[in-house]
């Protein structure tokens, strides 16, 4: 269903939730974020954002519902393997990289285990939330293991005896050194990207969207 007004997904509450308002803002559009809508209109152009959780960002692009996206790298391409998986849409169009939700995900198994390459994480139970990025990788390595699926408490899954080593997201590593966890391996490093979706644009939105990427080059210029 094509609207006349263009439409953003991004992330309700979280982590790159208040950088993508304050963004916006300094963009120049104004919103009203008051309330618990799940669709919140501009007051000075025709756009609307679309405030949900960050793991369906990648899914209302791809299937083409919303027009633009912001979104951590992590998130858009564990979907996007686990979409080619299914033989779903995949497509999106990578408007630009942006300068926060910086973060890596990376393998840490337990501080006092040696580890001197993926060929020791061989046949070992590895938790994580990312098994499409975590089997890409080990797949590139030519490295076996086995996969324990959590959507939270990544990290507690070696002491919990769930798993021998985990897959998760990283910024500082005191998560993972409160665990007694020692990071190991980086496999993917992340940051918010704003994505399209494919297709044709009226001519009202393509004008829109190119406002709105002179603004936002203006403003992440402004702050390096
Ligand atoms: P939601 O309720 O929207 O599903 P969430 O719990 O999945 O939220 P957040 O923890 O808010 O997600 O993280 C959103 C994104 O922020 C991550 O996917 C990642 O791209 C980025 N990020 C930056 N630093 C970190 C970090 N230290 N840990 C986790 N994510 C981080
Ligand atoms: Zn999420």
């Amino acid at each position: 269903m094509q609207t006349q007004r263009l439409r953003i997904a991004i992330q309700k509450k979280g982590r790159l939730a208040k950088e993508c308002q304050e963004l916006l803002k300094r963009c120049g559009v104004k919103i009203n974020y008051t309330g618990e809508r799940l669709v919140v209109h501009a007051e000075n152009m025709p756009l609307d954002l679309l405030l949900v959780r960050d793991d369906d960002i990648p899914g209302l692009i791809m299937d083409g519902v919303v027009d633009l996206g912001v979104i951590g790298e992590n998130e858009l391409e564990e979907v996007r393997l686990e979409r080619i998986k299914l033989g779903e849409p995949s497509q999106y169009q990578l408007l630009r990289r942006l300068d926060f939700g910086g973060c890596r995900l990376s393998i840490a198994l337990d501080k006092d285990q040696s580890y001197n390459g993926p060929q020791d994480l061989a046949n070992q139970r590895i938790a994580t939330t990312y098994p499409n990025i975590l089997k890409a990788y080990m797949d590139k390595q030519g490295v076996s293991f086995s996969t324990c699926m959590l959507n939270g408490s990544v990290e507690v899954a070696p002491r919990a005896g769930l798993a021998d080593a985990i897959c998760d997201l990283v910024s500082t590593g005191a998560t993972l050194e409160a665990n007694g966890l020692k990071e190991a391996e980086v496999i993917f490093r992340s940051k918010a990207v704003l994505i399209q979706r494919e297709g044709s644009f009226s001519e009202e939105k393509t004008a829109l969207i190119e406002r709105l990427l002179t603004r936002m080059q203006g403003v992440i210029q402004a702050k390096e």
